[in-house]
């Protein structure tokens, strides 16, 4: 049984490393299976108020969220009151996230944009920009990742920041894949885990309850690496926070958060 028949990865799935690929990986089995691997209400609780709160601290009214998905994020500003326009490159996501903020009673903004022409279609500037959820990483060349990070970096107003997430790629990296790192979101609904990495591709697993398995090629950004990157892109201030928390140990959590402003 192929149960990945809807992507297509090719003979040689670790070879795929191109930003544009994403536009094949998230084939409509995959966006629809999207809300069971990330089950919104536990994901809230996880993350608790630290995206909101940073958004208020710096007195943010109008955000625009570059990689949409499935909406969880959207969602969660329009909830706590920020105006919110909804971007991704993916037409099926922003199908989805269009749906689900119905149920939840918003009419969604939404463009269709790729990050890299993002001021084509984008044409507002605003308070703050949200790229989360891992998906920075879907830019497997530094040419891309620096024309997406300068058109977020043009559609912010002059005090503007931009929230931007990434797992920790270092410690996959460097520490090794061990079994400690398999994710499982929804008690045990999905499992998680890098099945090929090296300095130049993540190649991760998604297996679901009903044995169906898809799966994501990513870039393994080094933190210290981004946080260059905005640098260099004109952003003159960036904190980083391990799992929403300002102190840890560099090995300990699975995503970092940079907050990066803009003056
Ligand atoms: N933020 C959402 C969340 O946390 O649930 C969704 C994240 S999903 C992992 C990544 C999203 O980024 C996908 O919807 C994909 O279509 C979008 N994406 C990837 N590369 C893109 C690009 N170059 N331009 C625009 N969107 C892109």
């Amino acid at each position: 049984m192929n149960n990945t028949k809807n992507q297509d990865f090719g003979d040689n799935p670790t070879d795929v490393r191109k930003s544009d690929h994403y536009q094949e990986e998230y084939v409509t089995g995959f966006v629809d299976k999207w809300d069971e691997l990330i089950d919104w209400e536990s994901r809230a609780k996880g993350e608790g108020n630290t995206i909101i709160n940073i958004l208020k601290e710096r007195g943010v009214k109008k955000v625009l969220d570059v990689a949409t998905g499935t909406g969880f994020n959207s969602v969660r500003l329009l909830q706590a009151g920020f105006e919110v326009v909804s971007a991704d490159g993916n037409p099926e996501m922003l199908a989805k996230a269009f749906e689900n903020a119905r149920k939840y009673g918003y009419l969604m903004r939404t463009v269709q944009a790729d990050w890299r022409w993002m001021k084509q279609d984008v044409h507002e500037n605003f308070d703050a920009i949200i790229c989360l959820g891992n998906s920075f990483t879907h830019l497997f060349n530094e040419r891309d990742r620096r024309k997406a990070l300068a058109e977020f970096y043009a559609l912010l107003k002059h005090d503007g920041v931009l929230l931007l997430d990434q797992r920790n790629y270092d410690s996959i990296l460097d520490q090794g894949y061990s079994s400690k790192h398999a994710h499982y979101y929804c008690g045990d609904s999905v499992s998680v885990y890098p099945e090929h990495v090296d300095e130049g591709l993540a190649r991760f697993r998604y297996e679901f309850l009903d044995n169906s398995v898809y799966y994501l090629n990513m870039f393994p950004l080094r933190k210290g690496y981004t946080r260059r990157l905005l640098h260099e892109v004109g952003f003159q201030e960036i904190k980083t926070l391990g799992d929403f928390k300002e102190t840890y140990k560099e090995d300990e959590p699975d995503f970092f958060l940079h907050v990066a402003e803009k003056e």
